[in-house]
């Protein structure tokens, strides 16, 4: 059945015109009896009629749309709403409710940004969430689980973490959690800084590591994937012992070395060049970072601990290969040399060859200060 919503006559067109013309791509060659005829013309008037689309009840497409928003959007309670937990909700906000708790009172800043903040993580339970969300620190989160009222939860919601270690929230969900709830272990590998324009292309590793068989817990988990999925991450399935062992290579050892780098105070200069901008870049991205995560990243990994060793030998190394070849320009200086210069010279590099680094300053120097 077709209903017309009041129409408003726009204006009359002197040409003829044999239909009526309606904005919703509707034409109907319609008798215009009873329509006014106000110069008694034997043309038709013209009449364009404004449908408002969204706002007909009879309006089928818009109210598919929004039961498929209705079906899909997700209530996700954020636990641990600092840095991280923040940087997310403003993603989650454009599809999605979103709640928060945390220990600091961030009621005001949540509200700015459209986000409920429980003081109480009771009565944020009490609201029933879809999803809970641990963003905590990694530090933080075994006296953290402890403490959550779960009994105030349905009975099967879905637990996610994003903490950047992955074996260790996995235990501990198990640990936990009522057998019911469902379980996805994620790290986005991105943060404030480097996701700061786009999260397109940056990597995001999940592990389904307790999802139930009804259609509608797969469905939950699926819609909270999409999230980063729509916004273009290169999703990554992988476990998280696997994710433990590439991050401890990757993750870890960037964090050291920015960090690294910052306490040796890098400074830009009129001269960077694209190598040294991508150093300056590593320690803007990871001087963000609280150390509570970078001490995470090492304490709760349990390959963290050999990938500093290595970069601890890989510099020992660096350091003999440069050394090593002073030592043979001197020994090669040592027979053509007079014998009090290459004294001076080979005790120079018997200093430096020694243990690695310079323990007392050079004989040039000390010959210029005349001492
Ligand atoms: P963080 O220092 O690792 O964690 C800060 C969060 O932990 C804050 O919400 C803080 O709550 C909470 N917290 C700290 N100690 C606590 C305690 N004793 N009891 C209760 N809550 C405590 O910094 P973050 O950058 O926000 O990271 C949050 C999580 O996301 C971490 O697990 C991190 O590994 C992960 N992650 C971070 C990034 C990133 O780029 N920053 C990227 C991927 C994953 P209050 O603020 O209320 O004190």
């Amino acid at each position: 059945m077709l209903i017309f919503s009041p129409i408003t006559i726009r204006s009359v067109n002197p040409q003829p015109l044999p239909y009526l013309s309606f904005s919703h791509s509707i034409s109907l060659p319609l008798p215009l009896t009873s329509l006014p005829t106000p110069s008694k013309s034997p043309h038709f008037p013209s009449f364009h009629i404004n449908c408002i689309d969204a706002a007909q009840p009879f309006d089928y497409e818009s109210h598919l749309k929004n039961r498929y928003i209705q079906s899909t959007s997700l209530k996700i309670a954020i636990i641990g709403f600092g840095n991280f937990g923040q940087f997310l909700s403003k993603t989650f906000l454009r599809h999605h409710t979103v709640l928060a708790h945390s220990r600091t009172n961030y009621a005001d800043l949540a509200n700015h940004l459209g986000v409920s903040f429980y003081a109480d993580p009771h009565d944020l339970f009490e609201q029933h969430p879809d999803v809970v969300l641990l963003s905590t620190s990694i530090l933080s989160t075994e006296t953290l689980l402890q403490k959550l009222p779960f009994q105030r939860l349905r009975r099967n919601t879905l637990f996610v973490d994003v903490l950047s270690v992955k074996e260790f929230p996995r235990n501990l969900f198990l640990k936990y959690l009522p057998p019911d709830f469902d379980i996805l272990c994620t790290h986005p590998m991105f943060g404030p800084e480097s996701g700061k324009t786009s999260w397109a292309g940056l990597p995001f590793v999940y592990d389904k590591v307790r999802i139930g068989d009804e259609e509608s817990r797969i469905k939950r988990c699926d819609n909270f994937l999409d999230i980063f999925e729509k916004e273009g991450c290169r999703m990554v399935e992988m476990s998280c012992m696997e994710h433990d062992k590439y991050a401890a290579g990757s993750q870890f050892v960037t964090h050291t070395m920015g960090r690294v780098l910052e306490k040796f105070g890098l400074e830009s200069s009129p001269i960077n060049t694209k190598g040294y901008e991508t150093l300056l870049n590593l320690v803007e991205n990871t001087k963000g970072d609280s150390f509570d995560l970078y001490y995470g990243l090492f304490m709760y990994n349990q390959n963290a601990l050999e990938q500093l060793e290595r970069l601890d030998m890989a510099f020992e190394s660096i350091k003999k290969d440069l050394f090593g070849r002073l030592h043979q320009v001197y020994r090669k200086q040592l027979f053509g040399d007079n014998n009090g210069e290459v004294e001076k010279k080979r005790s120079l590099a018997q200093q430096l060859l020694g243990n690695g680094s310079l323990t007392e300053p050079p004989l040039d120097n000390v010959r210029q200060d005349g001492s």
